[in-house]
């Protein structure tokens, strides 16, 4: 035979007593999560969003994570569960229904809250750069044929917009049409460089390459523009 309990505060009767009250007056007043909320934004230019010191492409995944590190469970809530439902409802504006469960003195509580915010833009350092006409090198396509001249501008720009989800310097900050062919002005030497591989591999020609010392970065060291410069020769093209 057991005891009825009564809560001292509402006088309602209850199973058990926590802190020497009934479970829903224990619950009063006490929040299960805050949410602080912070700025999400994503580059209007190459679409990503800055997270820690890198920038990844977007997703509802990557916003839904921002928005759960947003979340901060009561200090006294164990074994918190977090779950992020994210609705987009217009261009750029969210809202997101947070549902935080865990264990507050071994009694079993959820709350479920919902946010509206907005995606801010922003130009990503990266866009910046390439908007301001930087180029880490520059490649030069010449062919005297011209469909050569346009095949290899338009290989040479599909290699720059495979590789700009991993790098948003993958990109061109100028193109100049030349009677001879294009110079393309592209903010990253590895994407430069592998454009210039690849063509003279497909064409069978030389790349020249030259540097020129363009000053120096923040450690000190020198830094270079490079230039890669490739002519087609039809009769050297396998
Ligand atoms: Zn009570
Ligand atoms: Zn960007």
């Amino acid at each position: 035979m057991s005891f009825k309990k009564f809560c001292p505060k509402c006088g309602k009767e209850t199973e058990y007593l926590i802190d020497n009250l009934c479970k829903d007056c224990y619950l009063q007043g006490k929040s299960i999560f805050d949410i602080e909320k912070s700025n999400i934004s994503v580059c209007k230019f190459c679409n990503k969003t800055k997270i820690g010191n890198h920038w990844f492409e977007v997703n509802d995944e990557l916003i839904g994570n921002q928005i759960a590190n947003m979340i901060k469970p009561n200090k006294d809530l164990k074994q918190p569960k977090i779950l992020v439902t994210l609705e987009k409802f217009l261009e750029n504006n969210y809202s997101a229904v947070v549902a935080v469960e865990g264990f507050l003195s071994d009694i079993l509580v959820k709350d479920i809250k919902e946010i509206k915010f907005q995606v801010k833009e922003t130009t990503c350092d990266s866009c910046m750069k390439i908007n301001a006409s930087y180029r880490e090198a520059v490649v030069q396509l010449r062919a005297n044929d011209k469909n050569d001249r346009e095949e290899i501008f338009k290989m040479a720009l599909d290699i720059l917009k495979k590789d700009k989800s991993n790098d948003s310097l993958s990109d061109t900050s100028k193109i100049i049409k030349l009677k001879t062919g294009y110079d393309l002005w592209v903010g990253s030497k590895k994407s430069a460089i592998k454009i210039s591989s690849f063509i003279a591999k497909l064409y069978n020609c030389q790349i020249k390459r030259s540097k020129k010392l363009i000053g120096q970065d923040d450690n000190g060291e020198q830094k270079y523009r490079y230039t890669f410069c490739m002519k087609i020769d039809e009769k050297l093209k396998k």
